[in-house]
């Protein structure tokens, strides 16, 4: 079992916690219990409930489903999924990494990244150590020595204040690695808010001196995900709940392109037509 105590503060008013059996108590805002799992819960009940219900509706249903066991999620996920993820992804960061470091994941999903990350997200998926909201992380101030994140920024509304409790629990000369889509259909898991360039993703995280940034997936995953939802869009003939299922069928058949990636996605100029791009920094 890992311990947290020293890493670990209350999100809503920062003071340190006690551990105890049933999990870790702020003396303003009570106990934060561990579930069944192990996990620690630091959000409310009723967004627990809000959370786990809007994973479970249209779309989100199946792959919530596919996520309970998340090595055939993820092998599903790089066989058909149109982008392309084996390249510049968060292993990358390891290169700078301590091994008696602290690891966090924020928006880790079912899966991990090596057995040193510490998983957050906002739902409770199997294989996530704390169960957190990304702008209000149960963490001290400078707790970090490493932390990523891949594709969460655009699932959320206000992607500032993530990015400015990311760089609050970064220690100072920690890294971190981000990941976010540019070209990319709408895709609501549950929500999807935003898109950026690498310049636009380098203005979310000032106190960043950047060491490399580039594409994280190139422009054959962008045109093939963008076909599977246009073929989507078009073929369910105005049924919006349709749209996204057929989507997903025809990644089936799409999906696999997406290895022509690997010649293209090193092409100059390749980020002006990428789905994702990554930038990798220090804080200063
Ligand atoms: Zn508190």
């Amino acid at each position: 079992m890992r311990k947290y105590a020293d890493i670990l503060c209350c999100p809503f008013c920062r003071s340190g916690l006690k551990e105890v059996e049933s999990g870790y108590i702020c003396k303003t805002h009570g106990l934060f219990k561990k579930d069944a799992a192990g996990r620690i819960i630091f959000v409310e009940e009723e967004t627990l409930d809000k959370n786990v219900s809007s994973h479970n509706s249209g779309i989100n249903w199946l792959k919530s489903f596919f996520k309970k066991s998340p090595k055939l999620y993820y092998l599903l996920w790089h066989i058909f999924c149109p982008v392309m993820m084996t390249v510049n992804g968060p292993r990358m960061i390891f290169k700078y990494r301590d091994k008696h470091g602290v690891l966090v994941d924020i928006g880790s999903g079912p899966g991990r990244v090596s057995e040193e990350f510490i998983n957050v997200d906002i739902f409770p998926f199997s294989g996530v150590d704390i169960v957190a909201d990304g702008k209000e992380l149960p963490f001290c101030s400078n707790s970090a020595d490493i932390i990523v994140s891949e594709a969460v920024l655009e699932h959320v509304p206000n992607p500032q204040k993530i990015s400015q409790e990311i760089m609050r629990i970064l220690k100072p000369g920690g890294y971190a690695y981000v990941s976010v889509p540019f070209i990319q259909p709408y895709h609501a898991s549950p929500y999807d808010y935003n898109r950026w360039t690498i310049s636009g993703l380098k203005c979310l995280f000032p106190d960043l001196e950047i060491v490399k940034s580039g594409v994280r997936s190139g422009p054959w995953s962008a045109l093939l995900m963008f076909l599977a939802y246009w073929f989507g869009v078009i073929f369910s003939f105005g049924s919006q709940k349709m749209a996204p299922f057929l989507a997903h069928v025809f990644m089936l058949v799409l999906g696999p392109f997406k290895y022509l990636d690997y010649f293209f996605m090193k092409m100059p100029g390749a980020e002006a037509v990428a789905t994702q791009l990554y930038i990798l920094g220090r804080k200063k």
